[in-house]
């Protein structure tokens, strides 16, 4: 299994680090060491003093595919969960900065918490999917796949050129606005609407 996430996908995002908004969608890869099970909790990295939540909307891919065409896309996917991109933002600045890989940022033990899966039936409109993170009780993120910059199929469509998908795979949509430092002890909430989906506590 991998995960393969994407970067800057809502503007506003973008624009609270201060960067450009991609012509094509950013691409980067966690290895499935970095996935935390739906009831794990996260442990905060030694090597970073800045660790960021990224809440998004994670695709599981049920399929395997190839350079899909974007109008069969849909059919690669059946169920969209939440998951927390951790970030060690300080890591990921001085990597940047020297314009290296992120993977030390991004992809490390644990990085990738899961929540759990609702079918695309459940959900409905796929272009108005609401979510929000609270932290310790208090809403910290709020986003609408409506404000996504590249959409879903559009998403997997272009994955795929580059990177067989295979059943089982996680697709991490890209943050919205509202990131921020996580510290120990916090307790982490995804919902969809009102539903909660995820649960995580920082250790
Ligand atoms: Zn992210």
């Amino acid at each position: 299994m991998k995960i393969i996430c994407i970067g800057r996908n809502y503007s506003e995002h973008a624009k609270e680090l201060g960067n450009a908004i991609p012509e094509a969608p950013i691409l980067f890869i966690k290895p499935d060491s970095a996935h935390i099970r739906p009831g794990y909790h996260f442990y905060y990295p030694a090597f970073s003093n800045d660790v960021h939540h990224e809440l998004e909307l994670v695709l599981k891919i049920q399929t395997m595919g190839k350079n899909i065409p974007k109008q069969f896309a849909h059919k690669y996917y059946d169920e969209i969960g939440l998951g927390i991109d951790f970030t060690a933002r300080d890591v990921q600045a001085e990597l940047k900065q020297k314009g290296l890989p992120w993977e030390k940022a991004k992809a490390f033990d644990g990085s990738a918490a899961m929540g759990h899966f609702v079918t695309k039936k459940e959900l409905g409109d796929l272009n108005a999917i609401q979510f929000h993170l609270d932290v310790n009780g208090e809403t910290r993120q709020r986003g609408n796949s409506a404000n996504m910059l590249n959409k879903f199929d559009y998403l997997i469509s272009y994955i795929s050129n580059f990177f067989t998908l295979k059943k089982g795979d996680l697709i991490f949509t890209g943050t919205p606005a509202g990131v921020g430092p996580v510290e120990i002890g916090d307790r982490l909430e995804g919902y969809i609407g009102d539903s909660k989906l995820l649960e995580v506590v920082v250790k």
